[in-house]
């Protein structure tokens, strides 16, 4: 008897073992975001209760960045695809489009209010996609990845907005941070110099003048006269330090720092700043908060 009750109990297992199908739908949401910063929001609010990607790793330029066939097959898996927009991911703008007449598909800087954004230095009539480095902003955003969480799970709402909620205070930290550290910096020395224009939304919120070498986007190329303009904005305010950025090649700003050298003017740089990408994923700098506190660290106690 006891024999018979085990070979049925053996069976059942068999049976069940073999039913399971080879990728195992544990029922949560899925989560595609493109960025590191979006990948970083998407994980605070959503925790355990879904299952996040990112398309971009560290180092990437969202500019450049083309869908690969795996990106492809991330997206028609994905439930919900979270975007930046306004033309950050340039090269997939066309995917994107494609891939929202079938699924939920956000761009969340395009839900910030068009008084709040800044206007494009590249194109007429558009606006600049570099929204994550206003705090404030990007807060507004986290509030709306909520609630597209939330409207497709909505069994989870309160837990979304639990962990949203705490999430929004730590942000609102990093902001007083950022504003009393750029203070550190003396009035006239409060000039950012990197090598494409992702700081504009920083410079507006914590009250800094940001130059940018080659621009909001860096597809087009810097010519010899924008290393020109801004080796004259540097020897007249008698900038100590220029900065170099994580996804962006260094060659312009080394070209910045020789041709202020041939001038008789010492600059050096600055740091490492990440503008369009975060540092390794599972690192400090792989968050947003601890990207963020980096890159004030570095612009401060360089142009102090
Ligand atoms: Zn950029």
């Amino acid at each position: 008897m006891i024999r018979n009750i085990f070979l049925l109990l053996l069976l059942i297992g068999i049976i069940f073992s073999c039913s399971v199908p080879e990728e195992t739908d544990t029922g949560k949401v899925k989560v595609v975001a493109t960025t590191g910063m979006l990948y970083d929001a998407v994980i605070n609010i959503g925790g355990d209760k879904i299952e996040a990607e990112a398309i971009m790793g560290p180092g990437v330029d969202p500019h450049l960045y083309k869908a690969t066939q795996g990106d492809l097959s991330k997206f028609n898996k994905a439930d919900l695809i979270i975007y930046n927009g306004i033309l950050l991911e340039g090269k997939m703008s066309e995917v994107l489009e494609k891939l929202g007449r079938q699924k939920t598909v956000f761009a969340v800087a395009e839900s910030i209010p068009e008084e709040m954004l800044l206007p494009s230095a590249d194109y007429k009539d558009a606006f600049d996609p570099h929204v994550w480095f206003d705090v404030k902003r990007w807060s507004l955003i986290v509030k709306e990845i909520k609630k597209s969480l939330a409207a497709i799970d909505t069994a989870n709402a309160n837990y979304y907005q639990k962990n949203t909620n705490i999430y929004l205070k730590e942000l609102d930290s990093l902001d007083s941070f950022a504003k009393s550290r750029i203070l550190e910096i003396p009035e006239n020395s409060r000039i950012l110099i990197t090598a494409h224009d992702a700081f504009s939304y920083f410079g507006d919120a914590y009250g800094i003048q940001v130059k940018g070498l080659q621009g909001i986007s860096t597809v087009a190329d810097f010519g010899l006269k924008d290393i020109a303009n801004i080796i004259d904005i540097i020897i007249s305010n008698n900038i100590k330090a220029i900065f170099v950025e994580t996804s962006v090649s260094e060659k312009s700003i080394n070209a910045v720092v020789t041709g202020c050298k041939e001038k008789g003017h010492e600059v050096r740089i600055g740091g490492y700043l990440y503008s369009d990408a975060m540092g390794e994923f599972g690192t400090l700098e792989g968050t947003y908060l601890g990207m963020f506190r980096k890159n004030v660290n570095t612009i401060v106690d360089a142009l102090k």
